[in-house]
């Protein structure tokens, strides 16, 4: 269905103003009584995410800037501004489903351009035979641009509006995060040999510390550190990589208890499992965002509590390459904020849709648990929006749509086969509703897809550098 996104330039009234009978020249300045909103979302079923997980039938929300200014019934919306209200944008919401951007929590958004590279391999095999090397020949600055390029494109289609990055040239992912109007927490990678961009220790803390310093206080981008893993970083890579980014305030990324061979090796190496290896080299903190966290026991639950630290559940990549099965209701249970990644469309998953991850998540604790009640619709989608927030750090930002957060807002349409009819807002979303059905998304206040139509990625552009690269892939392979 398509939905028309009625653009009026500056003085439209809704209530009554005493524009009208002003001079020609005062029109253009509104009057100071009153209330200027940038773009305005009506007629939505709004499911806010905020603490009383509220959802308004045909609801309001009004942005100013890049913040959100009001949620609530019109008639809320007409009191909140008594002498008059001028509107830019106008977002006809009828009969599609708001909600807070997802949040992706968890990926390696360049590696779009190594998807379906070698499948059906164990991680290990995956990491060290093929990924590595192929990372190795073919990773360039201009690799991870057109990769960064194609997995925006791709989140955006699905909803995603923020996602949590750990690759290479991350200061290229970053200005291309920034091009598409996303949100991002980019992680430049550590590990303990030479990587596609920097090849030494030194080289890479000396790219992180710029990286870190470049994007201080930016709107979008959280530039951020990341240590690969502690079975790729020494204790000297993990303690410098978290010490820089604490120096810059900056959130550490790092893949944590993936493998049941980085837990037993952990236990013969150090005696300690992943969890309190890293706890003893002084990395846990509530900056820290882990990926996976699938071989946790109740004591190491306990520590990702105390640290709060955030966890990121992959249930593709964690199915995908066999790792295992977190133990999300427990990790839940223990008072972790535990949020949903694809982790990379490369091998391990292979799309970047976090609807699908919401869907795979619930089923997976069901089945694993043989108890259907084990993790619900809701929760999934909580942790796909304001758990995913907690998880990143960034639940004061973004997660729910609330008075005072960003506008990140995207529009779900629900006048599909597989959307109707609609019982519980919840079930739809984990269960029917795809990443296909949305069809607005609007992050910081700008709206980056509408209809479908993405406004700030040349999509055809992508689509062709992408085929060329893969050509070019599968040739150095050879
Ligand atoms: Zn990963």
């Amino acid at each position: 269905m398509r939905r028309t996104l009625e653009t009026v330039f500056a003085s439209t009234v809704i209530c009554i103003i005493v524009l009208a009978a002003a001079p020609v020249a005062a029109a253009q300045t509104p009057p100071k009584e009153a209330v200027n909103s940038d773009l305005v979302i009506t007629h939505a079923t709004i499911v806010t995410m905020d603490p009383q997980r509220r959802v308004i039938e045909d609801g309001v929300i009004a942005v100013n800037g890049d913040t959100i200014a009001f949620v609530g019934t019109p008639g809320e919306f007409l009191m909140s501004a008594p002498k008059g209200r001028n509107i830019g944008q106008t977002v006809d919401a009828k009969g599609a489903l708001v909600l807070p951007g997802f949040i992706n929590g968890h990926t390696h958004a360049a590696m779009t351009l190594l998807r379906g590279l070698h499948d059906d391999v164990t991680l290990d095999d995956w990491l060290r035979k093929y990924i590595f090397p192929a990372e190795a020949k073919n990773v360039t600055e201009d690799f991870v641009r057109w990769g960064t390029r194609l997995g925006a494109a791709e989140m955006i289609r699905s909803g995603v509006t923020t996602f949590a990055d750990m690759y290479y040239f991350e200061d290229a992912v970053a200005e291309e995060t920034k091009a598409a109007g996303m949100r991002g927490v980019l992680g430049e990678t550590f590990i303990d040999f030479p990587a596609p961009d920097n090849k030494t220790n030194a080289a890479m803390l000396d790219y992180t510390e710029k990286f870190l310093r470049r994007w201080q206080n930016d709107p979008l981008i959280h530039a951020a550190s990341a240590p690969h893993s502690i079975y790729t970083c020494s204790p000297k890579t993990l303690q410098d990589s978290a010490a820089l980014a604490r120096k810059y305030h900056a959130p550490i990324l790092i893949h944590v208890a993936e493998m049941k061979k980085e837990l037993d090796d952990s236990l013969k190496q150090n005696s300690l499992t992943p969890v309190q290896y890293l706890e003893k080299l002084g990395i846990l903190g509530n900056d820290v965002i882990a990926a996976h966290c699938i071989f946790v026991d109740a004591d190491d639950r306990k520590t990702l509590a105390n640290r709060q630290v955030g966890c990121v559940h992959n249930p593709s990549s964690n199915m995908m390459l066999a790792s295992g099965v977190a133990p999300v209701v427990e990790e839940r249970a223990a008072g972790i904020a535990v949020g949903l990644g694809t982790d990379g469309p490369a091998g391990s998953n292979n799309d970047l849709d976090l609807m699908e991850e919401m869907d795979l998540a619930a089923k997976l604790q069901k089945i694993t648990k043989m108890d259907p009640r084990a993790l619900g619709a809701q929760a999934v989608v909580e942790m796909a929006t304001i758990e995913g927030a907690k998880a990143v750090h960034l639940e004061k930002e973004i997660g729910s749509l609330e008075t005072g957060k960003k506008a990140d807002i995207i529009l779900i349409g629900l006048d599909e086969p597989n959307a109707v009819p609609m019982y519980d807002v919840y079930a739809q979303l984990a269960y029917a509703l795809k990443g296909g059905d949305v069809e607005t998304v609007i992050i910081g206040g700008k709206v980056i897809m509408r209809d479908k139509k993405l406004l700030t990625i040349n999509e055809p552009a992508v689509l062709a550098k992408a085929r060329e690269y893969g050509k070019k892939v599968e040739t150095s392979l050879k």
